[in-house]
């Protein structure tokens, strides 16, 4: 190597510095390397020697590198390097150094460059240029409003949300108290004590918690925010991270979610006392009904000779206690269902003798309306006679009640996979379509009825819940103006 000389201690620098050195050619071509250059690089020294340096630089950094080293050998100045070189397995490597150059007087003879390592430093910088970037961006649009505060409530930041949430520009509040600010006046002295609480004992009941709470708004109004706050001591001073988010929508739906769970308790405790009453009244009606009809029927018995008006008078008021009767049992029915307390008494029954009996047994209870039994099939029924001819009466009551003017009910029984369907058919004023599916419920009476005709809106939800009972199924289909029909369906036996 033409003008370079090593004596002993040089080359133990040169072999044992941690520092990358080349010497190259004026012309670019690697005289020397140093071992720390050749084990960071990947190569052995008859690998490098004689080529040029570019073959070991990065392609994008050779242009530089060369005006680099153009500058050292033409100004004769040590010129500041920073280039990445490229290892033998194409992994990157960042040299900061130096180039300069040596000269037999004005003759350049070669050129040096020492360099560091500093690809780690490089790495770890771009992580945490890169988190900063990623933190900015959180802070910038997250979700959440961002506060920072310091020991003593100033405000260090306000992120873009902080600014949405309450009204307050970045600039309208940095350096200012926290408690001057977004902190309602009723929890300002508070909110000092804590801090001071805090400094003193390192005690900070609201640190790392969730809490729900109001906040103040530019404008003045308060309103529901979730609120977290973290502590960090930097140097000697701790700041504290705050992260708020407006709930104000949620805690509206909460509060109209348990406004509605009152009423709907309201509802149900009136209901309860509903139901107490209706028990209580028909009970306290029964016994002195049951005595009057006694009465009334002995006197009928004993009637013989009197007046005909007065025999027609008592028999009147026999009708009357009667029907009083029925009314009093479909109350208790309820009240018996609500109780569940409706039990049944079951027989096993042929549907085809037992329909026509009752149909029979019952015409009398219109004087208007005849009942025509129009097709009948045979099926056994296991089922409570009383119970059925309940609603069966109920059934054929309104659909004459509901049928003035017409003058027939046509009655059928027809099989229908396993069970036995028996309709009612009227051909009176209907059910308008949206309401037939609330017929069947405890009180309910299609409002454009209510007024013409008496009733309690129980006689259906009492059928309901006994053909329920039997395992059964009831419904009613209806055109409005042309009549309706209602169906029910029981199991057959075999
Ligand atoms: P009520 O007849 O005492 O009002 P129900 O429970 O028997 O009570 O009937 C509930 C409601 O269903 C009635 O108020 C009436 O509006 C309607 N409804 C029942 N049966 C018929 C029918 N055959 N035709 C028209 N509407 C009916």
């Amino acid at each position: 190597m033409d003008g370079l000389r090593f004596d002993n201690h040089f080359k133990d620098l040169f072999d044992n510095t941690s520092d990358l050195v080349h010497f190259l050619t004026i012309e670019g071509n690697i005289e020397l390397v140093n071992p720390s250059w050749l084990n960071t690089l990947s190569f052995e020294l008859h690998e490098v020697v004689g080529r040029s340096i570019y073959d070991f630089i990065h392609p994008p950094c050779r242009e530089e590198y060369k005006a680099i080293r153009k500058k050292a050998i033409d100004e004769k100045v040590k010129a500041d390097l920073l280039t990445t070189f490229m290892t033998k397995h194409g992994k990157e490597v960042v040299g900061e150094g130096q180039i300069g150059c040596a000269y037999d007087i004005d003759q350049p003879l070669y050129t040096r460059c020492v360099f560091k390592n500093i690809t780690a430093k490089k790495i770890a910088g771009k992580q945490i240029e890169e988190s900063e970037k990623r933190l900015k961006t959180f802070f910038n649009s997250g979700p959440d409003a961002v506060i920072v505060i310091n020991e003593q409530q100033l405000i260090l930041e306000w992120n873009p949300k902080a600014e949405i949430i309450f009204g307050y520009s970045v600039d309208e509040v940095i350096g200012k108290p926290l408690s001057e600010t977004i902190v309602p006046h009723q929890y300002r002295e508070a909110h000092i004590k804590g801090m001071a609480h805090f400094l003193k004992t390192g005690e900070g009941p609201v640190l790392n918690k969730t809490l729900e709470l109001t906040a103040l708004h530019k404008k003045g109004h308060e309103f529901y925010i979730n609120l977290s706050v973290s502590n960090v001591k930097l140097g000697n001073e701790w700041v504290f991270i705050a992260f708020l988010s407006d709930i104000t929508e949620r805690k509206k739906t909460e509060e109209s979610l348990i406004r509605k769970e009152a009423e709907l308790l309201k509802v149900k405790l009136l209901e309860e006392r509903k139901d107490e009453f209706i028990s209580i009244a028909s009970h306290e009606l029964k016994t002195p009904l049951t005595t009057i009809k006694a009465y009334t029927q002995l006197a009928i018995s004993l009637s013989e000779g009197c007046s005909p008006v007065i025999v027609q008078y008592l028999q009147k008021v026999d009708q009357y206690a009667g029907k009083v009767n029925y009314l009093i049992n479909e109350l208790l029915d309820v009240s018996r269902i609500q109780a569940g307390k409706l039990s049944l008494t079951e027989t096993d029954v042929q549907v085809e003798s037992f329909l026509p009996e009752v149909l029979t047994s019952i015409q009398h209870i219109t004087q208007t309306h005849t009942i025509t039994l129009n097709k009948i099939e045979k099926a056994n029924v296991k089922v409570d006679t009383i119970r059925l001819e309940q609603v069966i009466t109920n059934l054929i009551s309104n659909a004459a009640k509901y049928s003035p003017g017409q003058n027939k009910i046509i009655v059928n029984s027809v099989k229908k996979d396993n069970s036995i369907v028996i309709s009612f058919t009227d051909f009176g004023i209907g059910i308008p379509k949206e309401k037939i599916s609330k017929i069947f419920d405890r009180f309910y009476r299609v409002d454009e009825v209510a007024k013409e005709f008496s009733g309690l809106g129980i006689g259906l939800y009492v059928s309901a819940e006994i053909i329920k009972q039997h395992g059964g199924k009831i419904w009613a289909e209806s055109v409005e103006g042309e009549g309706s029909t209602f169906y029910i369906s029981l199991p057959i036996i075999n």
